[in-house]
């Protein structure tokens, strides 16, 4: 079942066109894997299906909605309940140990302290990071901090994932550890994601591949040019 649609999306900056026309299609529970160079248009792509970027034409539809028609309130509302958001670094609140980073969408959301406190080590847990719950961002590495981001952005329970280059900032095996453990939730869960990356081991981990080139979709699947490294 199709979960997120966009239909020719176009969407420039000032005379500079990132998206030409885009079609794409995320279905329930997938993975889907957004590649191609630097500068095609991935990062714009992921914002607008997010609803963080309003495009200049087309439409995103989220189970056959589209987000256009939304009132603003209503999109923020979806942003918050159905979404969760992973980039490439340094989302963390410095002065925040990492339980009460994963907590913080919870409390925002009105929970209480005490369940907001349980569900957040429970995710850590599940991230693999729960040796860390009470360290805060600088006292841990790049892979934790991700790690303990990736739990922040699943602990709403949201329905897809964006993840922008979320291995970009870390070493080989760090940046498979996080795609393991992410993989295995989002399959578990039925989470879809959309996983945006110019590397093709990142991209290995995908169900799908979608590859852009200057802003469209090139047919040719062909979408990786870079030398690999996770
Ligand atoms: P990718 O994520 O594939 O690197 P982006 O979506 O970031 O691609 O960028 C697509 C194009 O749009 C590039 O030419 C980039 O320079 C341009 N671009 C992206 N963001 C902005 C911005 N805020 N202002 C102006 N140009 C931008
Ligand atoms: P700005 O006008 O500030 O440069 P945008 O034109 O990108 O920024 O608009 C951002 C706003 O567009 C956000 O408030 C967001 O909620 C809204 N938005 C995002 N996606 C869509 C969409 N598909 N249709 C209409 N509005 C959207």
């Amino acid at each position: 079942m199709t979960l997120l649609q966009a239909r020719g999306l176009v969407r420039s900056y000032g005379p500079t066109p990132a998206l030409r026309g885009v079609d794409l299609e995320v279905a329930e529970g997938e993975i889907l894997a957004v590649t191609g160079p630097s500068g095609c248009g991935k990062s714009t792509l992921l914002h607008c299906l997010a609803g963080i970027l309003r495009p200049d034409e087309g439409e995103v539809l989220y189970g056959g909605q589209r987000l256009g028609t939304l009132s603003e309130a209503d999109r923020s509302r979806l942003r918050r309940t159905a979404f969760g958001v992973l980039f490439q670094f340094g989302q963390l609140v410095a002065e925040l140990s990492a339980a009460e980073n994963v907590a913080l969408p919870l409390l925002l959301a009105g929970k209480g302290r005490r369940e907001a406190r349980a569900a957040a080590l429970e995710w850590l847990e599940r991230l693999d990071a729960a040796d860390v719950a009470d360290a805060r961002p600088g006292e841990m590495s790049g892979g934790q901090q991700q790690r303990c981001a990736a739990a922040r952005a699943l602990v709403t329970g949201p329905k897809v994932l964006f993840a922008d280059e979320p291995t970009g900032a870390l070493d080989a095996l760090a940046g498979e550890r996080l795609l393991g453990q992410l993989t295995r939730v989002a399959h578990e869960r039925r989470t879809s994601v959309v996983l945006v990356t110019h590397d093709a081991s990142v991209a290995a981990y995908a169900d799908r591949e979608v590859a852009l080139r200057d802003g469209a979709v090139d047919p040719s699947g062909l979408g990786l040019d870079m030398p690999t490294t996770v």
